[in-house]
Parts: structure tokens; sequence; C-alpha cells
């Protein structure tokens, strides 16, 4: 399990002087008790310590993580995907966005023949673009997307968290999902059969939580 480095410190607290409450942990840390308690949940589900009402919190020795969290490990990214909206890198940046507009999508997937990867567009580069001088419908998209090899990528069989950590991590929406091929040179190139983006992990976690609120 990976801690951030706040959660570490609450963990080495917790470790060394349980039952310990949210209170005394804040103080110790200096941190009000509001700031520690996304920590303070997140620790607990995950099943690394125990709140005990009115007592406090307690490190559990023999993790026993839930079936929940052994259930949302499992989940990949091929069963939550969206369809590709993909351009070809020669069409303008004007025709790029105008089809964010009709495709209501953030970012489009740059593709050349068979589908395959060749670069990224958000709404910030084609923003970006309109600040110059630049002729709209005469500048290819090329000329201003992220391209490869620079692009996350992901594929079907990938968890849905390990994908959603390449999205915080690297601050993008969007993440092309590929199948990898080699191609007639022999070189590795990516199919693109799909996107995730922020929006299939915010509809999955209120998918997940409106059940579990039903039963
Ligand atoms: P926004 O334009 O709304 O900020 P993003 O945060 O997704 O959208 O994009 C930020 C920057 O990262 C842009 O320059 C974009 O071209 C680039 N980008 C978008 N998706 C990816 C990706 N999967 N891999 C690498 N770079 C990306």
């Amino acid at each position: 399990m990976e801690f951030t480095e706040r959660q570490a410190r609450i963990v080495e607290i917790v470790k060394n002087s349980s039952p310990i409450t949210g209170e005394q942990i804040a103080a110790k840390l200096d941190l009000t008790r509001a700031t520690l308690r996304p920590d303070l949940t997140i620790l607990t589900m995950a099943g690394v310590l125990e709140a005990r009402p009115r007592v406090g919190y307690f490190y559990k020795e023999k993790k026993k993580t839930s079936p929940y969290m052994d259930r949302l490990r499992q989940l990949r990214v091929g069963d939550f995907k969206s369809l590709p909206i993909s351009i070809r890198e020669n069409i303008s940046i004007y025709d790029a966005i105008v089809t964010m507009f009709t495709q209501n999508v953030g970012s489009l997937t740059v593709v050349g023949e068979g589908q395959t990867l060749r670069g990224m567009v958000s709404r910030k580069d084609l923003l970006k673009s309109t600040l110059g001088k630049t002729d709209l419908q005469q500048v290819p998209v090329s000329i201003i997307m992220t391209r490869m090899p620079n692009i996350i990528m992901t594929t079907a069989d990938e968890p849905v968290l390990e994908a959603a950590r390449k999205l915080t991590l690297h601050q993008i929406d969007t993440l092309p999902v590929v199948e990898a091929f080699i191609d007639e040179k022999g070189e590795e190139r990516y199919e693109v059969i799909g996107r995730f983006t922020k929006t299939n992990v915010t509809k999955l976690f209120v998918q997940i939580g409106s059940l579990g609120a039903q039963s």
C-alpha cells in the first residue's frame, strides 16, 4: 500500500500510541482535525486503522482488507472506458475546436492510419493557439498537439485504480486506451480502442456509492 507522506506519519503516530483520538493526532502534527479527516477516513476504509467510537484509533496489525476494497482493485479499464473521439493530424485547429463542441469532449485523440496513436489535443492547447496570430483555418492540429512518445496511455486490462492514479499524477483528463502492435517496420505502435477519463472515474464512484446506499 502506498501512503502519502502525511498518511505515513499518521500511521507511525497511531502505531506508537494507540488508542489515540483524532484531536490528539492533529495536535501532534500541528494540524486541524478537519485537515486530517480525509486521511483518517481513507486509512480506516483501507483497513490500516480501526476507529472505535469514544476510544480512538488503533493500528491494525493483521490487516484484513475488506472484500469491497479487493473488488475495487479488480475493476478493469476495459469495462468502464468510453468510445474514442479521434481526429487526423492534418485537420485544422478550427475543425478540431468544432469537433470538441459537437462531440462534447474536452480532449481529442489524434490518430494516423489504422487508428494509430499520434498525439492528444486538449481544450487548453486549442485555447492557447487562439491567443496568437495563428490562422486557425489553415494551421493543422499536429502543430499544437502533445505528441508521441509523450502520451500517457492505458490498456483495457489495466486496473481502474492504476489508470486513475495516472490521471492524477500527470494532471491530465484523458488517457487513450490502446492495444500495442508491431508495424511493418518492426516498430511498436498503439491502436486507439477507447478513452478513459476523469468522468469515467466519477461515474463509477457515483454508481458504487448509490448501489451501496440502496442495499
Ligand atoms: P486541459 O486542456 O483541460 O487542461 P488536460 O489537463 O487533459 O486538459 O491537458 C493538459 C495538457 O496535457 C495538454 O497540453 C494536453 O495536450 C496534454 N495531454 C492531454 N492528455 C494527455 C495524455 N494522455 N498524455 C500526455 N499528455 C496529455
